[in-house]
């Protein structure tokens, strides 16, 4: 990838540049395979292969069953899907009106808490220790028989810090609890296997893996029962209505398959990037705080707070700053940024607002080199030497 002359860019969980090899995949698929997939001609057989194919693709990565896998516009509407119509469907069947979802989930979880609130469901929402985990012992005690679903994200995307999902997944399986998890911030980068993690329900998006944007996929455990979102037409297996976007869902394919090959070799990259640019931080700077512990979390996310009763400086103006002199960065999940609201996640984890609100969330990828997360780190120090101190 060429990169000169343009700013760094240390933003990877926000979203990916796309492989060259997936936007090749898609630019083919656009230009020949425009067929319906739903069509019963050839145009439409030709889609419908690519679809299926892909679909297998994605299954063989998360190890699902193909019928398992259902396409969406992205993780968002995998999450919306996966909480709502679990919501609604073990209501009508089983009368439960209760969810739980970590405090630290992203805002396609939490705003769907919120709504169902408003369709007369109870929320309870699961804390965390100052490490950012989930307290099991909590969860133990809030799940009752009214329990439809608990969320619970695979690896949060401000911080990086790794959920015990395989301990959820066991408590929930004994109390017959649908489990969601939002492996958004993992899929590529750790092992994401549903046996394994013992899920009923995944929420995946391509965007985050070199993948184009707009489309994600929902893992729907066999049986589980759940409500569609959008109806309209059988696509889908009646799941989610609306024409399949072939290209993008071959693009998707592609990049889950190249995500997959790449995976070792991007954590231990990832890995050095953050210990190189830890150690810079630290060196250079004596009131910063890590907000995550390194040995629980991806390597590919470092989140670093300034401390509140040394430095008055908010998250949006360290951005700007860091814009200006050409390091792309986020103060934590892109959909927060922009606004000066403290970070949930962090406020979860017990840190005070003002501390929340000076934080920086670098974000490492393939396409990350030494060279560049050295002058990002330079640039962050020196930004910070300058600010006044109170
Ligand atoms: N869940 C997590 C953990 C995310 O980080 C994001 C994106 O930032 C989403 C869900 C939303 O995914 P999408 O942008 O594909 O809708």
């Amino acid at each position: 990838m060429k990169k000169e002359g343009y700013p760094i860019y240390l933003d990877y969980s926000a979203t990916t540049p796309i492989d060259p090899q997936v936007a090749s995949v898609i630019e083919t698929h656009y230009r020949t395979t425009y067929g319906n997939a739903s069509s019963i001609h050839s145009y439409g057989r030709t889609a419908k292969v690519v679809l299926e194919v892909s679909r297998e693709i994605i299954a063989q990565s998360i190890g699902a069953e193909t019928a398992e896998i259902f396409f969406t516009a992205g993780g968002t509407e995998s999450d919306n899907h996966a909480l709502i119509g679990t919501a609604f469907a073990q209501r009508r069947k089983y009368g439960k009106d209760h969810i739980i979802v970590s405090a630290i989930e992203h805002h396609a979880v939490l705003d769907c808490a919120e709504y169902l609130k408003n369709h007369n469901f109870r929320v309870t929402y699961l804390p965390v220790d100052a490490n950012g985990i989930v307290i099991i012992a909590e969860l133990e005690r809030l799940v009752n028989d009214k329990t439809a679903i608990v969320s619970v994200m695979h690896a949060n995307n401000e911080t990086g810090v790794i959920q015990p999902i395989e301990e959820i997944a066991e408590l929930l399986k004994k109390n017959k609890i649908v489990f969601h998890s939002d492996t958004v911030q993992t899929i590529g980068k750790i092992p994401v296997t549903v046996n394994d993690l013992g899920v009923d329900l995944l929420a995946l998006s391509a965007h985050k893996i070199y993948g184009p944007k707009g489309i994600g996929a929902i893992y729907i455990r066999k049986g589980t029962e759940i409500d569609s979102l959008l109806h309209g037409g059988s696509q889908e297996r009646k799941n989610r209505a609306g024409t399949e976007n072939v290209p993008l869902i071959a693009g998707f394919a592609k990049a889950i398959e190249l995500a997959d090959n790449g995976r070792e070799e991007l954590f231990l990259l990832a890995s050095k990037l953050r210990s190189l640019l830890k150690n810079l931080i630290q060196k250079n700077i004596r009131n910063v705080i890590l907000n995550s512990v390194e040995e629980r979390s991806i390597p590919h996310i470092l989140n670093v707070s300034l401390d509140s009763s040394v430095y008055s400086i908010e998250s949006e103006t360290m951005l700007l700053n860091m814009d200006l002199k050409g390091v792309a960065v986020s103060s934590g999940s892109a959909c927060t940024s922009g606004s000066v609201q403290p970070s949930h996640v962090l406020l979860a984890m017990g840190r005070d607002a003002k501390t929340t609100q000076a934080t920086i969330r670098f974000s490492f990828g393939k396409f990350t080199t030494i060279n560049e997360v050295e002058n990002a780190g330079r640039i962050f120090c020196a930004i910070v030497q300058s600010l006044p101190k109170k």
